[in-house]
């Protein structure tokens, strides 16, 4: 499994499973200079362990493993952390103004198509956080992406433990 793949700004990764069962595995990193995935956790314990990564004639492609064996112990898998975060698209949640009027300090996220349900959620620092899940003790936030023309929400893994409320868009003022 590959990650960053796609994103200069980062290294690519190899994820590479112990077995089929995808429970434990190690995170190599590709070394641009020397063209060579190598296992971070090993290169800290000064160890080179890696593979070169091949294409067959038919583009397929294979790892072939340096001869060094492993000095690290493998990590356990939880799919979670590899996942992308949820996004939820413009269509879909409003910016207000703060009670004092400030621009975008508020936002509602609709719950479906029919915006009749909303979560709430109000600005700190960077990142919004739905206001009934933080008065129970709990941080479900989302955070802002502006690209280009597009605006997009980047949601917490965290779930909801408050029920959504009714819509009323006079509550909120633009
Ligand atoms: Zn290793
Ligand atoms: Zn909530």
């Amino acid at each position: 499994m590959f990650l960053n793949r796609d994103d200069e700004t980062k290294p690519t990764k190899i994820i590479l499973f112990t077995s089929e069962t995808k429970e434990f595995y190690y995170e190599l990193r590709y070394i641009a200079s020397e063209g060579l995935f190598k296992c971070h956790s090993c290169l800290k314990l000064k160890k080179h362990v890696g593979a070169k990564l091949y294409k067959k004639k038919n583009g397929e492609e294979y790892l072939m493993p340096l001869e060094n064996e492993h000095v690290c112990e493998p990590k356990i898998y939880d799919a979670q952390n590899f996942e992308k975060p949820k996004t939820v698209p413009k269509s879909m949640f409003e910016l207000y103004q703060s009670a004092k009027g400030v621009a975008n300090k508020r936002m509602v996220i609709f719950t479906s198509e029919t915006k009749k349900l909303i979560y709430e959620y109000c600005l700190t620092g960077n990142r919004y956080y739905c206001l009934e899940c933080k008065r129970l003790n709990k941080f479900v936030t989302a955070k802002l992406i502006e690209e280009n023309e597009d605006k997009y929400l980047e949601l917490s893994k965290a779930e909801h433990i408050c029920k959504p409320k009714k819509y009323n868009p006079k509550n909120f003022n633009k």
